[in-house]
């Protein structure tokens, strides 16, 4: 199963896709997570991305495109996987074609995760995640069961440098602008499905397993 995850920050598609990653058993790849675990590790490309990042920019195409490239060739990526967060411009959606292309794959589905901007802009402005381990948190839905503490791993509980409202509006410009136009690009090819972001969860394995079809 080779699926893609569309939609606006905020909107959900993590969580879809960690549901679909493990409903299918294929690994998801979060092109966000692997740059900000660079950024921590301060490696050359953690150092470049940073700026970019914190702005609310995408990283430049060629970084990420080398880093999804390498990371695609391991192999539990070889019957499948999820990318969120990737393609994010119409040049990484060629780049994809062309990685698959060479390995004589091709995507089954796209999914676009789609939510409204105030709601998007509540969800990111009371977020917290882990730094540890990725959980997500929201103040009001979803508080911790010990305040500022991740449930999971009892890490301290952090506001993403990118997830103060001005940045926040950045991003989502930058998507209507670079990211938007994917979905025509997806369309055209008839592998595009829409889910709403807010699904109940309890609801969400069901609804996704709708869309994408029992394998
Ligand atoms: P969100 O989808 O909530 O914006 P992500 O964790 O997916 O959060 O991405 C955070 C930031 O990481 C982006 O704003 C961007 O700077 C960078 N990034 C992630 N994926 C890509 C990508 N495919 N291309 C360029 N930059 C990316």
């Amino acid at each position: 199963m080779r699926v893609v995850l569309l939609g606006p920050p905020g909107s959900g598609k993590g969580t879809c896709a960690k549901i679909i990653g493990e409903m299918y058993g294929v690994p998801v790849i979060t092109t966000g997570d692997m740059l900000r675990a660079a950024v921590v590790r301060a490696t050359p490309l953690g150092v470049t991305a940073k700026g970019y990042m914190d702005r609310g920019e995408l990283v430049p195409d060629d970084f990420v495109n080398d880093l999804v490239r390498e990371r695609l060739r391991e192999s539990d990526a070889t019957n499948g996987f999820i990318l969120d967060g990737y393609p994010r411009s119409p040049k990484q959606a060629e780049a994809l074609e062309r990685i698959l292309k060479q390995s004589g794959k091709r995507l089954d589905h796209v999914l676009h995760v789609y939510l409204e901007n105030e709601v998007i802009i509540d969800r990111l402005s009371k977020r917290r995640s882990c730094p540890k381990c990725s959980a997500i948190f929201h103040l009001e839905n979803k508080p911790p069961r010990v305040n500022g503490r991740c449930d999971v791993c009892a890490t301290a509980l952090v506001q993403r440098n990118d997830d103060k409202p001005e940045v926040i509006r950045r991003r989502l410009e930058v998507y209507r602008e670079k990211t938007q136009p994917l979905l025509d690009f997806y369309e055209k090819k008839g592998v595009i499905n829409a889910i709403r972001g807010d699904i109940d969860l309890k609801e969400l394995p069901a609804a996704l397993r709708r869309v994408l079809g029992y394998c």
